[in-house]
């Protein structure tokens, strides 16, 4: 089909800007007897070809800012960056940057939906501003709308295609309203960790440790609802035999302060929690010779503090059990 501009324009859904970028980039144009047009085949290989770093992105991994701007044919900055080359929108979900946080749930069908946030820095945000307008029109112009979310600073994670799948409403966020744009994911993966959420969370501690009794108040109370996410997460599989073992060796006591157990257990024996002094997750075995039993608080203290006095002492505490053994 040979098409003017304006054919074109309608036939991919774009403004006239695009259609511009789109000449100066050298989409292929032909011209008979002066008059000028489009081979919308020849368009359209030529669209997918600057895509084509786009489809080799993997969804689950690591890029960094330059990659992306460079891929996307996108600014290097910005929250939202549009792209009229290769005619996305691509987003970006930093959780690194504090407590004003996007947050995810999980829709009554299972699927994990980001409710992310419009952009405007100061006062109420206006869903016709910008990006947020390129956004919010999403699903009736052509524009594909990519996503990735930073857990760490600077390592984005590729989330691949995603879509409105709600209309976007204002949330009160403090002082001011934003737009919360509900995004399904056309592909959807579980490829975030469970210790990513967790470096997340010690972040965002520490920058409400810094609020003051007032702020803290005036941010916490407003909160009702509870995120939702699908994370990845490793399971030891401890064997039974070995807790069970190391909780009667200890016959009701800590083995690290010595006190008895603060309670007793639905069955009526001790509540002891088994331990493994060289942790799991850093290679450790489990075993008789590296597992000891603490009651909870003793062994909140061991994860928190991780005292190399207290590992030597529950080390010296197994080697005694072994001697008496014998
Ligand atoms: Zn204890
Ligand atoms: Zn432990």
């Amino acid at each position: 089909m040979l098409y003017n501009r304006k054919q074109v324009q309608e036939h991919f859904k774009i403004d006239t800007s695009t259609l511009r970028v789109w000449l100066d980039k050298g989409v292929p144009v032909e011209s008979e007897n002066g008059i000028e047009y489009f081979d919308v085949e020849t368009v359209k290989d030529w669209l997918e070809e600057r895509r084509s770093g786009i489809n080799n992105l993997e969804i689950g991994k690591i890029y960094d800012n330059k990659t992306i701007s460079e891929t996307f044919g996108c600014a290097p900055q910005g929250g939202m960056r549009r792209s009229k080359l290769t005619n996305t929108l691509v987003l970006f979900s930093d959780h690194t940057t504090g407590i004003y946080d996007d947050k995810t749930e999980i829709d009554d069908n299972g699927n994990e939906i980001l409710l992310y946030t419009g952009m405007g820095q100061t006062g109420d945000q206006d869903v016709n501003h910008m990006q947020n307008r390129t956004l919010n029109e999403s699903n009736e112009t052509n524009i594909e709308v990519y996503l990735f979310e930073a857990f760490v600073q600077r390592e984005h994670i590729y989330r691949g295609r995603v879509e409105l799948v709600a209309e976007p409403y204002q949330y009160e966020q403090f002082n001011r309203k934003v737009w919360i744009f509900p995004l399904g994911f056309l592909e959807e993966k579980t490829v975030v960790s469970e210790d990513l959420t967790k470096k997340r969370d010690e972040n965002q501690e520490k920058e409400a440790a810094k609020l003051s009794d007032k702020e803290l108040y005036d941010r916490a109370k407003k909160i009702k609802s509870v995120g939702q996410r699908k994370v990845t997460t490793k399971v030891y599989e401890r064997h039974t035999h070995v807790s069970e073992y190391v909780k009667r060796r200890a016959k009701g006591h800590c083995d690290l302060c010595g006190n008895p157990a603060p309670f007793n257990d639905r069955r009526g024996n001790p509540f002891l929690e088994c331990h493994h002094v060289h942790w799991l997750s850093r290679g450790g075995e489990d075993s008789i010779d590296n597992a000891v039993a603490l009651d909870p608080s003793c062994h909140r203290k061991m994860h928190e503090l991780d005292k190399k006095e207290d590992t030597v002492f529950l080390q010296q505490k197994i080697k005694q059990y072994k001697n008496n053994s014998k």
